[in-house]
């Protein structure tokens, strides 16, 4: 796998959305609670946290496992009425285990408009696994999200990808984009072998992860550090978006985000949002069909 340090360039394009919308902002929520590490499943260990609950050794800590098991219980239904109130569609990575957990949640998803992504079958970092192994985690995922949702996955992101995550992929086919850059404001092709996958951009600044205790410095500490985050970002693209229409991705997560404060601000952010015209809030597949219908040849 090549790396590119030069994308788009001098030459930056000068796109247009749906519309003429100036940003296109994509919510995003991962759904991976219940597919995350603990002995339970025979991983070595619990998922990390910083709360003082792991136990020595290889133990399960059942005080980790809970503190997941809020996602799926309260915080899916608590941004699932945000995104309600304001008619806003997200896209949900959801790993397949983690669905299968929860196939109410799953069918609420697709039964809602949203769209259903995959984000491995466990959630674990793909480098961890062999290339099989791996091959057999995206199959086992894109079959228990079907099998959950009803709707077949079309978009890819990775809890941390390979080096054959792409391929892989395209192997396993019926994948319109894959959302493991962080390079870029704008889609963009990646070149896999004679083939091209469409990229669209995450994001780990406008991520509610930076509430997580881990090596994401600086943190978000306060709720409203997040809406200042979102908000300072929106103000900058949206400026930018006047000449270059960009895209703005929002990162939540149901054990964050889901959270009473952490989801007003999240309500507070749709609501800020929704008071500029030529904003187009999309799902990353109608992104995907947008850029493959209109700009394949970029
Ligand atoms: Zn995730």
């Amino acid at each position: 796998m090549n790396r590119d340090l030069r994308g788009y360039g001098k030459t930056y394009p000068v796109i247009s959305w749906p519309n003429d919308a100036v940003i296109a902002v994509s919510l995003v929520v991962h759904f991976q609670e219940g597919a995350e590490r603990t002995p339970l499943y025979g991983d070595n260990g619990p998922e990390l946290s910083a709360q003082p609950v792991r136990p020595a050794g290889s133990g399960r800590s059942w005080s980790v496992e809970s503190i997941y098991e809020y996602g799926p219980r309260r915080g899916f239904w608590r941004l699932m009425r945000i995104f309600d109130k304001h008619d806003v569609k997200a896209t949900f990575f959801c790993s397949g285990q983690a669905v299968e957990g929860n196939p109410i949640a799953a069918r609420r998803i697709t039964d809602g408009g949203h769209e259903i992504a995959g984000h491995g079958y466990r959630w674990l970092p793909s480098y961890e696994f062999t290339r099989d192994a791996q091959r057999a985690d995206i199959a086992k995922a894109v079959e228990a999200i079907v099998s959950t949702s009803g709707e077949r996955p079309l978009g890819w992101n990775s809890r941390a990808p390979s080096v054959h995550t792409r391929e892989l992929l395209v192997e396993e086919g019926g994948f319109l984009y894959d959302s493991d850059s962080y390079s870029d404001d704008l889609p963009f092709f990646a070149q896999v072998n004679d083939r091209r996958l469409l990229t669209i951009p995450h994001s780990h600044d406008t991520n509610d992860e930076k509430f997580w205790p881990g090596p994401l410095v600086p943190g978000f500490t306060r709720p409203d550090h997040f809406f200042a985050s979102l908000k300072a970002t929106f103000d900058d693209l949206y400026a930018e978006g006047s000449k270059h229409p960009k895209m703005m991705s929002v990162g939540l997560h149901l054990r964050l985000s889901g959270r009473p404060p952490r989801a007003a601000q999240v309500d507070r952010f749709i609501q800020y949002a929704k008071g500029f015209p030529g904003v187009w809030f999309a799902r990353r597949v109608d992104i995907a069909r947008w850029w493959l219908e209109h700009y394949g040849d970029l």
